[in-house]
C-alpha cells in the first residue's frame, strides 16, 4: 500500500489487463444514488454524464431497482425457444409508448442499429422491389450508431473506422441538417434514411427546425423508409419521449437502446408497425439475451416511469433552467450551447482549454461530464437532478472558467 491508494491500485490493475480503447477520468465509483455517485474513497460527484443517458432515471432508481430484484427471483433468461411471461407485457407497452405496433427486442444499441438495417433491406427487396443485394441506405455525416463493423462502415470517424475494413458496402453519406443532400442522394434502391434527430456523440449537433420534417416529408413521398436512431436522444432525454415528437415527426422505425434499460440491464429494440417489421419471418434474426425477463421486467417499469410525462416535464423545465445558465456563460470562456432539454453541447474556447482539461478540472470540484471533439464538453445529468445540484453544477463550470482565465 505504500505510497498508492486503493483509487490508483485499481486503476493500475484495470489499465494493465484492460485493452485501452477508453481513456477514463480518473475516478473510481464504488456506489451511487440518483444523480449523486461517490469513488472508492468516499468523495461525491454529481453526475452530468448519466452513461450518455443510459441512467436518465438516476443510478438505483427503487422502483426499478424492485423491478430487477423482484425478477431475479422469478427467472432472468429463458431463450426466446421458449415464452417467459414478461416479454409480452415488455413489447405491448413499449409499442404503445412509442405509437407503434410492433417490436423487436434486443440487447445493446448497436444491435437495435444492426437490426434496423437488416429489416430495411428485407423490407426493400420484398416490399419495395429493389433488385437483390442492391439496397443502399442513406446515413449523415458526423453519425455515431455505434460499434459494429457495419456500423463503422458508414462512420467518417477516422478514429473509429481507419484499420478496419474492409467495409460493408451499401451506404451513403450526406451532411447533417440538408434536407435537399438528402433528397439528392436518395434513388430507386434506396431502402431507408437512418439519422439521429439530434447528433449527440457529434457534439450534441441540433439540426434546423425544418430538418427532421422536411426527411419525413421526402421518405415518405419517395417510399424510403425514416429510422431515428433515438438511442441517445430518446427516452425522456430532450424533454420528450422522443427528439421526434419536438420536431413533430412520427419516423417508420424508432431505435431505442441506452436509458431502455433503466442503468440496470442492456435493452434496446426497433419499434415499428407490423407491414415494415411483419416482413421478417422465422430464423432470419434473433438474440439470445434479447427479449430476456429480467431485460423486460426492467424495461417495463422504465416505460411505466415514462407513461406519465414526469420525467419529460422534469428534462423541459429543468433543461430551460440549464440551458439559461449556460448561455450566460457563453462569452466567458464558452463559445457556443446546443441541445435540448437536460442535454448540452457545450464549446469551450479552445485557445483557453481542451475539453478534456474542463472535464478534469470540474472533477476536482465534484462534477463528472465528458468531453466530446476536442473543445466540447457534454452535459446530460439523470432527469432525476435537483433544480439546486444542476445550478450547483453550472457554478462549478463557471468557477473552472474563471480559474483558466486566470
Ligand atoms: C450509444 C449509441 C449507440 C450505440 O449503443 P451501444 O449500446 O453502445 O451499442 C447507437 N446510436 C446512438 C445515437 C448512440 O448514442
Amino acid at each position: 500500500m505504500v505510497g498508492m491508494n486503493t483509487a490508483d491500485q485499481l486503476i493500475a490493475s484495470e489499465n494493465a489487463h484492460i485493452a485501452h480503447t477508453y481513456h477514463p477520468l480518473e475516478v473510481v465509483v464504488a456506489t451511487a444514488d440518483g444523480a449523486w455517485v461517490t469513488d472508492v474513497d468516499g468523495k461525491r460527484y454529481l453526475d452530468c454524464l448519466a452513461a450518455y443517458s443510459a441512467v436518465n432515471f438516476g443510478h438505483g432508481h427503487p422502483r426499478l431497482v424492485a423491478a430487477a430484484k423482484a425478477q431475479l427471483d422469478r427467472v432472468t433468461l429463458t431463450s426466446r425457444a421458449f415464452h417467459n411471461d414478461q416479454l409480452g407485457p415488455f413489447v405491448e407497452a413499449l409499442a404503445k409508448l412509442a405509437g407503434k405496433d410492433m417490436v423487436i427486442p434486443m440487447n445493446t444499441g448497436a444491435e437495435a442499429v444492426e437490426s434496423g438495417i437488416k429489416l430495411a433491406r428485407a423490407w426493400g427487396y420484398r416490399v419495395k422491389g429493389v433488385p437483390a443485394g442492391m439496397a443502399n441506405i442513406v446515413v449523415a455525416d458526423g453519425n455515431f450508431h455505434g460499434r459494429t463493423t457495419t456500423i463503422i462502415s458508414f462512420s467518417d470517424d477516422p478514429v473509429a473506422r481507419e484499420g478496419f475494413g474492409p467495409f460493408t458496402p451499401g451506404f451513403r453519406s450526406v451532411p447533417y441538417g440538408d434536407a435537399a443532400a438528402l433528397e439528392a442522394a436518395i434513388d430507386d434502391n434506396t431502402v431507408a434514411v437512418l439519422i439521429e434527430p439530434i447528433q449527440g456523440e457529434a457534439g450534441i449537433v441540433v439540426p434546423p427546425a425544418s430538418y427532421l420534417p422536411a426527411v419525413r416529408e421526402i421518405t415518405a413521398r419517395l417510399n424510403v423508409l425514416f429510422i431515428a436512431d433515438e438511442i441517445q436522444s430518446g427516452l425522456g432525454r430532450t424533454g420528450a419521449t422522443f427528439q421526434c415528437d419536438n420536431a413533430g415527426v412520427v419516423p417508420d422505425l424508432y431505435l431505442l437502446g441506452k436509458a431502455l434499460g433503466g442503468g440496470i440491464v442492456p435493452v434496446s429494440a426497433v419499434v415499428g408497425n407490423a407491414d415494415i417489421l411483419g416482413v421478417l419471418g422465422y430464423g432470419e434474426h434473433g438474440s439470445t439475451f434479447g427479449g430476456n425477463p429480467l431485460a423486460a421486467a426492467v424495461a417495463r417499469e422504465v416505460i411505466a416511469l415514462l407513461s406519465t410525462g414526469e420525467y419529460q416535464e422534469r428534462s423541459r423545465t429543468l433543461g430551460a433552467r440549464l440551458h439559461a445558465a449556460l448561455n450566460a456563460l457563453v462569452g466567458q470562456g464558452v463559445l457556443e450551447v446546443r441541445g435540448a432539454g437536460l442535454w448540452a453541447g457545450i464549446d469551450i474556447d479552445p485557445s483557453l482549454a481542451t475539453g478534456r482539461e474542463v472535464c478534469e478540472l470540474l472533477m476536482v470540484r465534484g462534477v463528472l461530464a465528458k468531453d466530446t471533439h476536442g473543445s466540447t464538453i457534454r452535459l446530460a445529468p439523470p432527469l432525476v437532478v435537483s433544480a439546486e445540484d444542476l445550478d450547483w453544477a453550472v457554478e462549478q463550470l463557471a468557477a473552472v472558467l474563471q480559474e483558466l482565465r486566470g
